[in-house]
Order: structure tokens, then C-alpha cells, then sequence
């Protein structure tokens, strides 16, 4: 039996090296809550082990709480520990989690987002509270899908002064988990216009499901987040681009993608396949061709219809007598009769209008060796919206990295770049998504990271690199790039697609490591087939028109131009680019 005195040593909190150190040498075995400070250890664990412990006596069984914050050989938990409770509590309640990503706001983004309380007594601490460390942020509906889960999530979480939600609500998540007014554990939108502006914020390519005309939720009053394609055609994009974009954001959208394409006769013909017999095709052809066309996939409650409605008549002697607001009466071409702005006719138009200008594409990753916080980093690829077409872990041989940066051969670094890249396992990524070059170029930020913590404090190489050399993670500059490395790294992926398709609804990485470890053709064989192609420079941006072929969207500016326009051919039923 245990004695009074050991009782009260049985809980240890370990709060740095040295004391994890003292409880590793410790006889017996010794379970941990690992925790970290924002979220503090789970009282229920806490009090259900301590009183295993007092029924047990066991002298060998030792019980212990451990900061993950502030012990290094806990580090990988860091970013890592989630109130796993408190989401069984919320599907426990018939909420579904549709998405979910963990997030720490900017100072800046927190104040963007807090903007309706800037006069609060207490917004300051608000936005230096919710910029402090990560927030989980989820988009929830109703398992029942008909009741209105606002008001519900409302009802759920309780009256936001958590003094009055204890007195009021005391099973509710903010009598339960809130510790004072601002720091309150939860939010949720306050009604569905709210609703669509913070989930736009936060995430900006969600497609609602809800946004089926075929569901029964999409009654006529009820309006949807929905994308549409906004295009700016060539002469407005060259004249008056910068109004037109300011005029977007002004209008409440959200820009999700963006991309500066040259389109070919053939692309329009694809694209306008349903207007080939109109008389005005020629000059709608003539005009889409005479220069790069700015491709915008919009984001906005009612998105499509709102578009629409401020672009204006799509006749422009009529949009500039009737609506002379309207987008397309002020931004009209001098020489051409063609108006200078597209909209999608429908949601499902916009789907499909949105794939062709930005098809799946895929892209190669690599989270370079010895980078801490692997995880993390995984998770949020996938809370990125990234479909992780392939993993695989491999060590590359110097040989093989030389091959693999040999753009940069002549570059001063390029002798302790090979270094480090072969010192270690790199995890070796084929992504997948919309636009998913520029996305995770993105994602990682610039590739020094102390330019980095300036510009984009949120990406990945701004948090988790070290320096410009071991600057944490790689991705393909353009498509081009894209294509050969991938082959380089995982050989030809393209006839395995029903494995892309398996690995969509995979949960684990490791299973998903196991499953292509042995995947991967040996270096001699992809050697062999890269030399043969070795004219890409990875280092550069421009990608020349010789190696496109059509249908592919050649990009101008640093876009990238896309290995396929899938549903190309289909016909597409837009129906406003003629001065009738
Ligand atoms: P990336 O496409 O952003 O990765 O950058 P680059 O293609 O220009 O460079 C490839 C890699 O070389 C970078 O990710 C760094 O690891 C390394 N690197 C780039 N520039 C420098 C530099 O100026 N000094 C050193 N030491 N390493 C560099
Ligand atoms: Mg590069």
C-alpha cells in the first residue's frame, strides 16, 4: 500500500529537461500527460489516474503531467495536442465537423477578423488573445441537416459571458470551458451573412455542399458560399486591372485563385465551344487572344448571381445607357465591342468553368532532413486542402541530389546544399490540388526565412526553417518543374490513379509510408530516363511556349501553366461575351 507521504509525490509535473530526465530514470512505469500551455492537462485523465492510483497502491506505477512547451524531448507533441474531448462532445451533440484546421492568427488577421468590436473596451486583448497560439477552426453542420445550425452552435455554446453561461447554461461549452468574458473557448458566426464572411476568411476554397441546388436546404431565400470564374479579358486586364480587383474585394469577394493566362484559339474554342456559331465569335476569338486573360475564381455568399448582377448588361451600349455603374459599362475596351468581363451562368457552370482554368495539378514537396515538427507540417497539408497523392521517406544518395538541384550546379551554396539534402530521410510528397503549384509554393513562403517571418509569418518555412539553406521544405517552382521531378522522385505516376483515389480517404501517413516505401523505381532506372530531358532550369521561372502542347493553359507572369484542361471538350454553356 501506498503511505500518505508517496500519495503525494505520485503526480509529478515535469516542467523541463532535467526533471524529465530525473522521471526517465525513475523505476517502474510512468504515464504521462503530455500537455501543452494553452489548453493545460486533462483534468479528467488527472483526477481518473490519481484515484487508479490510490485504489492500486502499486509503488511501480507512477503518474505525471509534462509540459511539451518547454522539454525538448517532447517536441514533436508541440502543435500537436488537440481537446480531443471537446470534439467528441461537439459530434456527440449532431454537429458534423466539415472542416477542420488548426490556426494561429496574426495580430493583423485577428483584428481583420475581430474588425466588428474595434471599439470594444476590450478589443485589444481580444486580438492579442486569439493571436496567441492556435485556434482550431471548424466548419460544422447539423447532422440532421434541416434544423439551422446556427442558432443550434449558439444554443451549444452558451451565452458569451461565461459568468452568465455558468449561472444560465451550466452545461453549455462556454459554462464549461471558458475562463473569463474574452477568453471564452468558443465562438460561432452570428447569423448566416456572418456565417458565409468567416468562412470565407478562414476558408476561402470550402465548396459548400449546401450549395446543391438538389439539396433540400436550398430553398429560394437562402443564399450559399459559392465560387464563380471571373475573367478579365485582355485589354482590361492590361488598362484597368488594378480597379477591377479593388472594386472585387469592395464588392465582398474573396479571391481564392488567381492566375494570368495565354490562351490559344483552340482553349477558346474549348471554352466558348457553345458560342462557335455566333457571328460575334470572331471578335470574341480575335479579343481573347490578344493577350494574357486574368482568370479569377471568386468566393462570396450567392457569389454567382452577385457577380453578375454588378458586371451588368452583357450588351455594352446597354450597360452604359442602363447600368452605367456597372462593371462592364466602366471598364469597356476602346477598340473592341467585346466586353472586358465574364461571369459564370450558374453554380455549376462555375464549377466547371473554375476546372478549366484550374484543373487538378499536382506538384512535388519534399520536407527536407532533420526538420522538426513533421507532423505538423503533414496535417497542415491536408488542412490545406492537399490531396497527398504520394509519400514515401528515402535518403538520397549525393549522386542523386546533385541530379536533383542540378539547376543550381554553378550556385556558391550549391556544394552544402547537397550536403544537407542527402544527411537525412527526406519525405518525398506528390500533392494534389487546384492550382496546387502556386498553393504550396505558397504554403512554404519565401525561401529565406527570415525574409519569410516578414512577408509570411504563417508559412511553414517562416515557422519551422532554420536558415536559407536548411529552410525545412521544397516545392516545384512551375508545372514544368512539377512534371520532371515527381518523375524523378516516384517514376511514371500517371497510370496509377486508382492509388490517388484510394489515398484520398486515407487517415494515416505511416500507412500510407508503408504502402509506397517499395513503390519507387530504382535511381539508375529514373536516372536514365531524366537524362534525357535535362533542359529545365528549376531555378528559373520562365516556361517556354515549345513545351506546352494543347490543350494545356500556358501561364504568362510566374504562374504556371497546367498539365491538362480536363472537361475541355465538354460543352460549356456561357452565355455573355457577345454585344448583341
Ligand atoms: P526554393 O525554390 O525556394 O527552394 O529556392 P531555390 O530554388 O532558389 O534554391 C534551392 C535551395 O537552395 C533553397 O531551398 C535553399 O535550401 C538553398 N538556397 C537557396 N538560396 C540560398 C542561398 O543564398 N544560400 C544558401 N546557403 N542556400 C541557398
Ligand atoms: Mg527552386
Amino acid at each position: 500500500m501506498a503511505g500518505k507521504k508517496k500519495e503525494i509525490s505520485l503526480q509529478v509535473n515535469i516542467n523541463d529537461d532535467e526533471q524529465w530526465g530525473e522521471v526517465l530514470a525513475t523505476k517502474g512505469l510512468t504515464v504521462v500527460d503530455v500537455y501543452q500551455r494553452w489548453c493545460g492537462p486533462c483534468r479528467a485523465v488527472v483526477s481518473l489516474f490519481r484515484k487508479i492510483k490510490n485504489e492500486l497502491g502499486d509503488d511501480l506505477l507512477h503518474f505525471a503531467t509534462a509540459e511539451a512547451d518547454g522539454i525538448d524531448a517532447l517536441e514533436k507533441y508541440r502543435g500537436k495536442c488537440e481537446p480531443t474531448f471537446l470534439f467528441y462532445a461537439i459530434q456527440d451533440a449532431g454537429f458534423v465537423l466539415l472542416a477542420h484546421e488548426e490556426k494561429t492568427l496574426t495580430e493583423a488577421e485577428a483584428q481583420d477578423f475581430y474588425q466588428h468590436k474595434s471599439s470594444e473596451s476590450y478589443f485589444q486583448e481580444l486580438v492579442r488573445f486569439m493571436s496567441s497560439g492556435p485556434s482550431h477552426v471548424l466548419v460544422i453542420c447539423k447532422a440532421d441537416g434541416c434544423d439551422d445550425v446556427i442558432p443550434a452552435w449558439r444554443e451549444f455554446i452558451g451565452p458569451p459571458d461565461v459568468e452568465d453561461a455558468k449561472r444560465k447554461q451550466p452545461d453549455s461549452l462556454r459554462a464549461q470551458y471558458g475562463t473569463a468574458s474574452v477568453f471564452n473557448a468558443l465562438h460561432g458566426s452570428r447569423d448566416r451573412e456572418v456565417a458565409s464572411r468567416e468562412l470565407a476568411f478562414f476558408f476561402p476554397n470550402f465548396r459548400m455542399a449546401m450549395a446543391d441546388p438538389g439539396s433540400e436546404q436550398a430553398g429560394p431565400e437562402q443564399e450559399h458560399v459559392e465560387r464563380t470564374l471571373a475573367l478579365i479579358r485582355p485589354d482590361a486586364a492590361r488598362e484597368n486591372r488594378e480597379e477591377i480587383l479593388a472594386r472585387i474585394h469592395a464588392a465582398g469577394f474573396t479571391v481564392a485563385m488567381q492566375k494570368e493566362v495565354m490562351l490559344s484559339d483552340e482553349q477558346v474554342r474549348q471554352f466558348y465551344s457553345s458560342h462557335q456559331d455566333e457571328e460575334y465569335f470572331p471578335n470574341l476569338l480575335e479579343n481573347m487572344t490578344s493577350g494574357p486573360v486574368l482568370a479569377l475564381a471568386l468566393v462570396k455568399e450567392g457569389g454567382v448571381e452577385h457577380w453578375r448582377n454588378i458586371l451588368g448588361p452583357k450588351d455594352l451600349v446597354r450597360a452604359k445607357t442602363e447600368e452605367p455603374e456597372c462593371l462592364r459599362a466602366q471598364f469597356s475596351s476602346e477598340s473592341s465591342n467585346i466586353n472586358q468581363l465574364h461571369g459564370s451562368g450558374s453554380s455549376e457552370e462555375a464549377e466547371r468553368e473554375i476546372g478549366f482554368f484550374f484543373p487538378p495539378e499536382q506538384t512535388l514537396a519534399v520536407i527536407k532532413p532533420d526538420t522538426q515538427h513533421k507532423e505538423v507540417i503533414l496535417d497542415e497539408i491536408r488542412a490545406r486542402g492537399f490531396t497527398v497523392s504520394r509519400l514515401k521517406d528515402t535518403v538520397l544518395s549525393r549522386e542523386m541530389a546533385e541530379e536533383f538541384y542540378k539547376e543550381h550546379r554553378d550556385e556558391p551554396f550549391f556544394g552544402q546544399l547537397v550536403d544537407y539534402m542527402c544527411r537525412g530521410p527526406c519525405t518525398m510528397l506528390v500533392l494534389t490540388k487546384e492550382n496546387a503549384v502556386d498553393e504550396w509554393r505558397a504554403a512554404m513562403g519565401p525561401t529565406d526565412p527570415g525574409e519569410a517571418r516578414e512577408t509570411a509569418p504563417e508559412s511553414l518555412r517562416a515557422r519551422f526553417a532554420k536558415d536559407i539553406l536548411q529552410n525545412a521544405v521544397h516545392g516545384s517552382s512551375n508545372a514544368a518543374h512539377a512534371r520532371d521531378k515527381i518523375h524523378f522522385i516516384f517514376g511514371d505516376i500517371s497510370s496509377e490513379n486508382e492509388l490517388i483515389c484510394d489515398l484520398e480517404a486515407e487517415e494515416s501517413f505511416e500507412e500510407l509510408k508503408n504502402l509506397q516505401t517499395s513503390r519507387s523505381p530504382s535511381f539508375h532506372e529514373l536516372r536514365n530516363q531524366t537524362e534525357v530531358n535535362a533542359t529545365d532550369p528549376e531555378g528559373g521561372d520562365e516556361m517556354t511556349e515549345s513545351q506546352q502542347t494543347s490543350p494545356e493553359i500556358t501561364a504568362v507572369s510566374d504562374q504556371t501553366g497546367t498539365p491538362e484542361t480536363p472537361g475541355g471538350s465538354q460543352h460549356h454553356d456561357t452565355g455573355d461575351p457577345r454585344n448583341e
